[in-house]
Formats: C-alpha cells, structure tokens, sequence
C-alpha cells in the first residue's frame, strides 16, 4: 500500500533515462490510479526551469511517446514541478529543502520522499551526503527512500566504497538498488514456475539437469551511447548485475516467503556460492569479444572501434561468453553457460535448462533431449520440448514442443518494469531491488574478469550479426554441446 503523502524527487530530472522510462512510468501508474491522490513529481537538475516549463516538457514528451488523453496528461502535470540545484555544492540543496518544506506545510500529515537518482553516478555519493546535511534523511517526518541506477560501482571496491558512504546517511532499508531485470514480469515468473509447481521442482537440480544456458543478445550496437559503453562493457553492462540476477532467480534455494529480506538471503546465498574464476578458468572458460565492421544483409555496419565516442585501440568488450559453476549441494558441477553481446543476429534473452538424457538410450543416442525455454523478452513465454515417436513405422523419434505465450494469458495493462519497481519501493517492498551483500557478490565474481581484460590477448572480434567469436562455440563444443539457436520455435520479429 502506498501512502498518501509521497513525494517523488527525480535528479537527473532533463536525462535520458527520465524521460524515456521514469516520466512514462509514473504516467500509466497514475492513468491507473495507482499513485496515491496526494503525490508530487519534483523534477531536479542543474538546468534552469520554471515549474510550467519543466510541466511543458514533460507534456511535450509523453505526447510524442505515450498514447495520452489530454484530460489526464493535464491533471498529471499539475502534479509536476522543478527545481534548479548545482548538484555538487552541498549549500544549493538548501533550495530542495525548501521546496519540500512548503509542501509539508500545506500537507495535514508528515510526507514520505521517494529520491531517485537518474543522474551520473559520479553523483550517487554527493546527492545522499548532501541531502543528509539538510536533514532529508530524517524519517521522523515520514519516510525518506533512495532509488539509485545502475551502475552501482565500477568495481568490486568502488562498490564497497559507495556502500560504505551510502551507509554513513542511509540505512541499507532506505536504500532501493534498481536493476529493472528483476522488475520484468518474466523474470519474477521464474520465481513462480519453480516454486508452484510441484512438477518442476523436485527435478531442479544437478540429478536432472545437465546443464544450464543465459542467453542476452541485443542486435543493436552501442549506438550513440559509445563515449557511456567505453567505460563500461559487457561484464559491466550486463553480466555483473541484470545476467548474474538472472541466474540467481534460476538458482536460488527455495525461500520460505517471497519478502524483502528472506527472499534477498537466499539470492545472496547463491551468488556467494558461485566458484570463483580461476586463471585457468579466464583462460579456458571465458570468452571476450568485439564485434568488427562487416556487411549485414546488403548493410554496412560500423565495428565497435569506429563507433561515435570509442577509442580507435579500444579494448572494451562486447560480447562476453563463460562456463560458470555453483559450488553448492542443488548445483555442484552443472555448467551454467552464459552469454551476452551486442551485435548479434537478435534480440532476445532467454533461460535453457537442459535436462539430462535417459539413463539407456533405447530410441538411439540421437532421440531428442528434454529442454525447457524461459524466454524474457521479446516473444515472452515458456516452451518445453520433448521427444515423442514420429507416426509410422518403426520407433523413430522426433522433437515436439509445448507452450505457452505471454501475450495469450496477460491483459496489455501489465505493468512494466519500472511501473513495478517504483510501485514497490514507494510501497517499502525491496523484494525485487538487489541488496548491498549480492551487489557485492556479483562485483566479487566478476573481478577477475576486469582485470583479465587488461591482458592484450583477451579480446576476440566477431562480424555483426554472429553468435559472437567462435572461441565461444568452441566452449560449448568441448563438452560436447552447443548453444541453442534462439530463434527456433518461439519466433522473434527481428531476425
Ligand atoms: P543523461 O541523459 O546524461 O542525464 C543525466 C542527468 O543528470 C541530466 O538530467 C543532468 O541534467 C543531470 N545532472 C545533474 N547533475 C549533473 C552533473 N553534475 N553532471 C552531469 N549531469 C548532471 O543520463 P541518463 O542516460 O538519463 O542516465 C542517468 C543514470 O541512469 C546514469 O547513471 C545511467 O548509468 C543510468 N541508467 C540509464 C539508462 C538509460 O537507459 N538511459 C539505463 C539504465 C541506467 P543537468 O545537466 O541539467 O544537470
């Protein structure tokens, strides 16, 4: 339940990501009647607005990506206002301050307020101390919660830095880690599929499974987002927070409720569980790449080098691929094999679990395996495939498949991912919001990587619109596997 009397402050009010995802957001939620009556939007950036300015822009940008009524865009902008601060002098927050101040004054009950960091991260440090130096942490007058983007640290020790500063003015309670993966409804339906069924639970472990894919391919390149992608990377980018979540959804214990802190234990259990990468494992089990320039359906495309705002002699990779193993009772030596990269032949991200052969093959060792597809995103569903005999003669065998379709069961009024996750942290539920000690897990695990990137002859390059070097089908080749092409059975409009 969300309380009346919240207000909602964005920094980074004139960026990207405010507009794109933020503002949207808090539309639908409130066409849906979601937010409580008594809410505020108050946008903040350096930039000088006036509130009918900042209101105008935001009506500008709806109208140009939403479909919106004008009754309502109307009504929805009167919740909205702006505020001009220098973000990194701590004396300009005093104007915030005030701001929320004349709110409480005209409000009967304490205010609740929602920070939301959209800004650089260079800021996630500066903006909690500064806030705190006016008082803006003190929950004695409603609660004070922050929101804060990814990344979250560059490193396993810039994270424990943040945290460590982050803890200083905010407890870990008030601290809200979005990684917008985990707001996906897809994704908390891994958590359902498991744990509802009792079907598929008692065959979920290294008994009955084989093995273990994470697919996250994106067919775009970094786009204009290079100068942004250079100092981060694949690893950073995706597999340190959205992949490594993933497979903790995948393979976490059972909790024993789905709230805040039990089920965040159990998240945090397993991504300390993971084996950390050896030197051999970098130099066996680890593949990094970059896509190159090359032709792609009569198209020229540019390689990662030649992109606006990266290096000439840049070594960032876009694609990583690696086996990775969970040292616990569930999982001991099951590969989970995990992949993602720009540039490749699709979008889609997708779970494989692959189920292990029958114990004697009496249809032939070619009889296909049983398979189970969680699909994220796009073409949302679950597809199982299984062998069934081929009508005729003899007993030949021949894959079949069930599924099941998102877009069949779920009304279009679904939320999304950042509806949901603003929804829940302004309800105070941190379920599905990643808690400092998995942060660090996942900084922890994928250390070894950063510092092995350094090594020149780390980086493998792959034509746009591949499946990524193949040093990576040769990962999978040598335990007699490969990837499974996603594009088969669930179909996908890009391809
Ligand atoms: P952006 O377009 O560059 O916007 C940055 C915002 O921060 C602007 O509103 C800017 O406005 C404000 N700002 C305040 N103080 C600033 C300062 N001292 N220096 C620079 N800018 C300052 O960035 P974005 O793409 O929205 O991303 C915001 C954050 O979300 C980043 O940390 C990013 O990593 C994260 N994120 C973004 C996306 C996405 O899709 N865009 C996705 C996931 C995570 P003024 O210049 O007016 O101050």
């Amino acid at each position: 339940v969300i309380p009346e009397n919240s207000d909602i402050v964005i920094f980074g009010a004139s960026g990207d990501l405010t507009y794109r995802k933020l503002i949207p957001a808090l539309y639908h939620l409130y066409v849906n009647q979601m937010l409580p009556s008594d809410f505020s939007i108050l946008g903040v950036s350096r930039t000088a607005n006036s509130d009918e300015e900042y209101r105008e822009k935001v009506r500008a940008s709806l109208v140009k990506t939403e479909k919106t009524d004008p009754e309502k865009l109307a009504a929805f902008c009167q919740h909205v206002g702006y505020q001009a601060i220098n973000t990194l002098d701590c004396d300009d927050y005093g104007k915030l301050q005030q701001r929320l101040e004349e709110k409480a004054a005209q409000s009967a009950a304490p205010r609740n307020t929602l920070f939301y960091l959209a800004t650089p991260p260079s800021l996630y440090d500066v903006i909690p101390a500064s806030l705190a130096a006016h008082g803006l942490n003190d929950e004695s007058t409603g609660w004070k919660r922050l929101i804060i983007e990814k990344p979250f640290g560059y490193d396993l020790e810039t994270a424990q830095e943040l945290d460590k500063k982050l803890h200083k003015h905010f407890k870990e309670s008030q601290i809200f880690r979005i990684d917008h993966y985990l707001g996906k409804e897809t994704v908390q339906n891994l958590l359902v599929f498991r744990f509802a069924n009792g079907m598929f639970e008692p065959l979920w472990n290294r008994n009955f499974i084989d093995y273990v894919e994470i697919t996250a391919a994106e067919f775009l390149g970094v786009e204009e987002r290079g100068g942004y992608y250079e100092n981060a990377g694949a690893v950073r980018d995706m597999l340190q927070n959205h992949l490594l979540q993933v497979l903790a959804m995948v393979a976490m214990e059972p909790p024993s409720a789905i709230n805040g802190n039990v089920m965040r234990d159990e998240v945090a259990k397993v991504l300390n569980s993971l084996q950390p990468l050896s030197e051999e494992d970098l130099r066996k089990n680890l593949v990094l790449g970059q896509y190159t320039a090359s032709e792609l359906r009569g198209k020229e495309l540019a390689g990662y080098r030649e992109e606006p705002g990266v290096a000439e002699d840049s070594r960032t990779e876009t694609y990583v691929g690696l086996k990775a193993f969970i040292n616990n009772w569930r999982w001991n030596g099951v590969p989970f094999y995990i992949r993602t990269g720009k540039r490749l032949p699709t979008r889609v991200t997708e779970v494989v679990i692959h189920f292990k052969k029958t114990p004697h093959p009496v249809f032939g060792k070619d009889a296909p395996d049983n398979k189970l597809v969680l699909r994220i995103q796009p073409d949302e569903g679950i597809l199982m495939n299984f062998a069934l005999k081929r009508p005729g003669a003899g007993f030949k065998t021949q894959e079949v498949a069930m599924d099941f379709r998102y877009d069949e069961l779920v009304d279009s009024n679904v939320l999304t991912a950042y509806e949901r996750l603003l929804l829940d942290a302004m309800a105070g539920d941190s379920t599905l919001f990643a808690r400092s000690d998995a942060v660090e897990a996942c900084w922890r695990y994928v250390q070894p990587i950063l510092s092995f990137n350094q090594d020149p002859h780390a980086l493998f390059g792959y034509a746009c619109g591949t499946w990524g070097p193949k040093e990576a089908d040769e990962l999978l080749a040598r335990d007699n596997r490969q990837w499974r092409f996603p594009c088969s059975n669930l179909t996908d409009t890009e391809y």
